[in-house]
C-alpha cells in the first residue's frame, strides 16, 4: 500500500506502508480520490503552520472518497462495494464539548493528517485506508468520487455560514477566493444571501468565484477603491466571511460591514492587529469558525442532490505517482483551485 508522506518542508515521499488491521467496527476503503487542502500545502511547503510543526513523518490528506473493499465483523451500516466519502474528523464523543454537541471543539480530537498532537494523526492520502464505519457516508448515484471528495471543504464552508446566523436576503462579502472562499460563496447563496461580493489579490483565484455564484469580484490589489466604495454610511455588508487569513483583508472588511454586522473569521493566519474601536462602536460581532461536525453529511447531501455544484472548483487531477507535481500545481493560485490526486 502506497502513501504520500511528508517528512519535512519540500520533502514529500511516496512510500510503502502496511495496511492497518481491520477492527470489528472498521472498514477498509480503496481510496479513489483525495483533494489537497491548504493545510496539506502548509506541511508540504513550510513543514507546518504557526506552532504546529512536523515532528515525525506524517501521511497527508483528509479530503477523500473511495470504495469499501472489506468490513469488520461487527460493521453493519456499510457493505463491500459501497461508494463512500470519509469524514476525517474523529471526536471522542465523551468529553464535555462532545456531550454538548460541539464535536469540532473536542478535547481529544483526532483529525486526519494533522500534526497538532503527537504522535501525529496520520492522514488519508493512501491507497488503502482503514477507518471506523461511522466515518463513512454514502455517495449518491450520479455523484462522482471526485465531487464526493469535496464534501469536507464544503462542510467547512457550511459550518462557517451557520456561524453567521441567518443569511436570508443578506449582503455578503467573502475575502479570499481560494477553495474555502469560493465554497463559502456557494454555501452563502444556498443559505439565502441576496448579494455576494468576493475579493482577492489574484485574478486567477477570482476567476473561479463568478462561475460558482459571486455577483461581483474585486481584485483589491489592483483596485482597492472598488471595495472602499462600500464604506460610506458606516458600511454596506451584513456579513463578512474572512477566508484569507490576511490582516489587511480583515481590516478593510471592518470598514465595509454595516453596524451590527457579523464577521466570521475562517482564514488561519498569524497574529493580527485590528482596529478594535470600530468593532466596539459599530457593534460588530467577530466570530470564529473551525472545521465542522454534522455539516459533513449535509455537504454530501447537497452535492448528491445537485443543490451545490462543486465541479467548477476541481481544476486538476493527478495520479499518485505525480503527487509532488500535484502539490506544486496546487500551490499555484494563478491556475489552481482544488487539485485532487487519483489513487
Ligand atoms: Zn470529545
Amino acid at each position: 500500500m502506497r502513501a504520500i508522506v511528508a517528512h519535512a518542508a519540500k520533502d514529500l515521499r511516496i512510500e510503502d506502508a502496511p495496511a492497518p488491521p481491520l477492527g470489528p467496527h472498521d472498514i477498509r476503503v480503496r481510496v479513489g480520490f483525495g483533494g489537497i487542502c491548504g493545510s496539506d500545502l502548509h506541511y508540504y511547503r513550510h513543514g507546518g503552520f504557526g506552532v504546529v510543526r512536523l515532528r515525525e513523518p506524517m501521511i497527508l490528506g483528509h479530503e477523500v472518497a473511495g470504495v469499501v473493499e472489506a468490513v469488520g465483523a461487527e460493521a453493519r451500516q456499510v457493505k463491500v462495494g459501497d461508494r463512500i466519502a470519509v469524514n476525517p474528523s474523529i471526536a471522542c464523543n465523551r468529553c464535555r464539548y462532545c456531550l454538548e454537541g460541539l464535536q469540532n471543539q473536542c478535547l481529544d480530537m483526532r483529525f486526519y493528517g494533522s500534526a497538532m498532537r503527537f504522535p501525529h494523526v496520520q492522514g488519508a492520502f493512501r491507497e488503502v485506508l482503514v477507518c471506523r464505519e461511522n466515518q463513512a457516508h454514502p455517495v449518491a448515484d450520479g455523484t462522482t468520487l471526485q465531487e464526493a471528495a469535496m464534501a469536507e471543504p464544503l462542510a467547512v464552508a457550511l459550518h462557517a455560514t451557520r456561524r453567521a446566523g441567518s443569511l436570508m436576503g443578506k449582503r455578503v462579502l467573502v475575502s479570499g477566493s481560494g477553495p474555502i472562499g469560493a465554497l463559502t460563496a456557494i454555501a452563502a447563496r444556498r443559505a439565502g444571501a441576496a448579494e455576494i461580493v468576493v475579493t482577492d489579490i489574484a485574478d486567477g483565484a477570482l476567476s473561479f468565484a463568478s462561475p460558482v455564484g459571486a455577483d461581483r469580484v474585486i481584485n483589491v490589489a489592483r483596485d482597492p477603491e472598488a471595495l472602499s466604495g462600500f464604506s460610506s454610511d458606516k458600511g454596506y455588508f451584513d456579513a463578512l466571511f474572512e477566508a484569507s487569513g490576511a490582516e489587511a483583508a480583515l481590516r478593510s472588511g471592518i470598514d465595509v460591514v454595516r453596524p451590527r454586522g457579523v464577521i466570521v473569521q475562517l482564514g488561519l493566519g498569524g497574529d493580527m492587529t485590528i482596529p478594535i474601536n470600530f468593532i466596539t462602536a459599530k457593534e460588530l460581532e467577530l466570530r470564529g469558525t473551525f472545521r465542522f461536525h454534522e455539516e459533513f453529511a449535509l455537504a454530501l447531501e447537497f452535492i448528491g442532490k445537485g443543490l451545490t455544484d462543486v465541479k467548477p472548483l476541481i481544476t486538476a487531477t493527478k495520479p499518485l505517482e505525480k503527487a509532488r507535481d500535484a502539490f506544486e500545481l496546487a500551490s499555484d493560485r494563478s491556475q489552481s483551485m482544488k487539485v485532487q490526486i487519483a489513487f
